[in-house]
């Protein structure tokens, strides 16, 4: 077994190779850019190494600093965890050529999988069904278009070396195909510095199915069964589950059995994930299912399956990559419930999902009965450099139902600020019928986008729980005397909440499914259904002393009272005067805020007071 292992990457992937690592026993080296030196990954390994600035260009893509890293520390094998360097077939080679363990397939089988055309082509000669289409050499635009027309509208247009779901493009008719092909090739040399297209038929109901897959040195490739990842936006995935809702078994026994065929037929070693899309217009068809591309490498949603298959792929990683052979036989691998996985997101829903960067003030996780994958803390920093992947809920339970109900719940206590998120987007799709009967295409976000997005300002519910929240703070923290919160009739605080003043009555109890955190004494942050709200008591500051809207009337500055000139339960009225502070060698009156009843009284004659210590408490008269 290898003894040290540098992980090439950052953020919630180091952590979770690094918490396996640690339980094998083995020693972890991190490695960070400048905007990272005091990430999790860091404060979590044995040793971290600086590879440079922030851009991942100057540190984390830089193979050379990673093997000079390596050396320095004195690590064995390098793991390149996702992205990055990770299907990087040079990279792995320079690994190797060091003299280290690459924990990853062969540089060959990367090569082999790293052009679509080619990769399809592979798989068609290993027998396995993919997506009809052309691939042939002959990329002239007139050819092109006529296999398009060939193959029947719509059609997808697909660069080669394309990834991340760049370089598509979908044409609906043949009078539009010569422009989306121009617009496709030239995304395509800038983005990859390679123009050649292949044509799909673009699949009307398509889901995306894929199998995981390992393999050995020793000759031996298993299937850990399918994922659904069907739920993407803007060909990103979302929220991810295993196994898939709908596959009957003789379905999931052809395509676990082509996935496996795939990997043999790069003789693959390590972690895999084979793709397919399946036309789900009649359900899942083991005939409408085909071969899309294969990743080379660990997927963001791997915990799905450790979950149904009880495994740890990361162990089995750093097993194969030491040389042992696989963990199961596949006679010992069964699924054992359901799974969901859910990405929290750095990004506003309400504005088209715009990464939203800057320090995580607040940043709690729902407690107990849940994975959470992480790279950050509460007081972290998401950063405009990286991917704004906040975290991984993932749950699981015996049935698919449950599942949901679970992560659903999960979701709902995330409460992150001033950061938004995509917590109440993924609490509603969590929540949409059509997603819970199982019906989900990869169009699916975008055709129910306007279901799926909260509203952008808060609603009524939650500045009501926030002003509740904020005047019971400020009732236990005033040295008052017969203070009689659930008598109150009308309580109404003036709440700054995004820089809008609203003015709301305070709820007289809390509502179950709202969650509060106090944000000092004045403010609150309420969070229901992954929606989370600060709101502040707005203060008023006018000469006659400070006069918070909700009636408290407060010490505008250290001092001493010489008098009180009203006492509890007096009727008063807006102007009236209730004491007198002397600060500064001056006398200032203080006046009630508006017509009302003195709720309380805070002060005495002669006593020293400190800044903004409640005087008087004044409620709005009845109506
Ligand atoms: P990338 O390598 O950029 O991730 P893929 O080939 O894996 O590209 O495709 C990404 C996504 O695009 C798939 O998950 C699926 O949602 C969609 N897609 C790919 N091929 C087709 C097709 N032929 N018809 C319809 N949708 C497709």
């Amino acid at each position: 077994m290898i003894k040290s292992l540098l992980i090439a990457n950052r953020g919630e992937i180091a952590c979770r190779v690094i918490r396996t690592a640690r339980r094998m026993g083995i020693r972890t080296v991190a490695v960070y850019s400048d905007a990272d030196a005091d990430a999790l990954h860091v404060r979590m390994a044995d040793e971290a190494v600086h590879i440079g600035p922030s851009p991942v260009r100057e540190s984390y893509l830089v193979g050379e600093k990673i093997l000079a890293a390596a050396k320095a520390s004195g690590a064995e094998a390098v793991h390149p965890g996702y992205g990055f360097l990770s299907e990087n077939a040079a990279f792995a080679q320079a690994v190797i050529d060091a003299g280290l363990v690459w924990v990853g397939p062969r540089p060959a089988s990367i090569t082999a999988m790293g052009l679509k055309d080619a990769a399809k082509k592979l798989m068609q000669d290993a027998g396995v069904p993919t997506t009809p289409g052309y691939l042939g050499e002959d990329q002239a635009p007139e050819r092109l278009k006529a296999e398009a027309d060939a193959i029947g509208y719509p059609v997808l247009i697909k660069a080669v070396a394309g990834g991340g779901g760049k370089g598509m493009r979908r044409v609906d008719a043949a009078n539009a195909f010569l422009d989306a092909l121009q617009s496709c090739q030239r995304e395509a040399a800038s983005s990859f510095g390679d123009n050649r297209v292949l044509i799909e038929k673009y699949i009307l109901s398509p889901r995306h199915i894929e199998v995981q897959v390992f393999g050995d040195t020793h000759g031996n490739i298993v299937h850990l069964f399918e994922r659904d990842c069907s739920l993407q936006r803007r060909h990103q995935k979302v929220i991810e589950e295993a196994p898939a809702p709908g596959m009957d078994a003789t379905t999931r026994e052809a395509i676990c059995a082509a996935a496996v065929q795939a990997a043999r037929a790069v003789d693959y070693v390590g972690a895999g994930t084979i793709e397919f899309i399946a036309d789900a217009s009649d359900g899942l068809r083991a005939d409408r299912i085909w071969f899309m591309e294969m990743n080379t490498r660990l997927q963001v949603e791997h915990p799905v399956t450790e979950a149904i298959t009880g495994q740890d792929l990361v162990e089995w990683q750093l097993r194969v990559a030491s040389g042992e052979p696989l963990p199961k036989r596949q006679d010992e691998l069964a699924i054992d419930g359901w799974a969901m996985e859910a990405r929290l997101y750095a990004e506003d829903p309400a504005k088209g999902f715009l990464p939203s960067v800057g320090r995580l003030d607040h940043c709690r996780f729902p407690q107990g009965g849940i994975r959470i994958d992480t790279g950050v803390e509460q007081g972290a920093e998401v950063s405009p450099f990286y991917d704004p992947m906040i975290a991984k809920l993932i749950v699981a339970a015996s049935t698919r139902e449950e599942t949901i109900a679970l992560l659903r719940q999960g979701m709902a206590g995330v409460a992150v600020w001033p950061v938004k998120t995509n917590a109440g987007f993924l609490h509603r799709t969590l929540a949409h019928s059509q997603f819970i009967a199982g019906n989900v295409t990869t169009g699916f976000i975008a055709e129910h986008q306007d279901e799926l997005v909260p509203a952008d300002r808060p609603g009524d519910l939650l500045l009501k729980q926030a002003a509740r929240a904020i005047v019971a703070e400020q009732g236990t923290a005033a040295p008052l005397t017969g203070f009689r919160l659930n008598a109150v009739p009308h309580r109404m605080v003036h709440l700054d909440v995004d820089g809008e003043t609203y003015v709301v009555e305070a709820d007289r109890a809390p509502y179950a499914s709202v969650q509060i955190s106090a944000m000092g004494s004045n403010g609150a942050l309420v969070t229901q259904d992954g929606m989370s709200v600060a709101a502040f008591v707005r203060r008023g500051t006018g000469a006659a002393g400070g006069v918070a809207g909700d009636g408290a009337v407060l010490a505008p500055m250290p001092g001493r009272i010489i008098s009180v000139d009203v006492s509890e339960g007096d009727l008063v009225i807006a102007g009236q005067k209730l004491l007198t502070l002397e600060a500064m060698k001056m006398e200032h009156t203080l006046t009630a805020p508006f017509d009302g009843v003195v709720a309380e009284l805070g002060a005495t004659a002669g006593a020293q007071v400190q800044v903004e210590a409640l005087l008087a408490r004044i409620e709005q008269a009845e109506r």
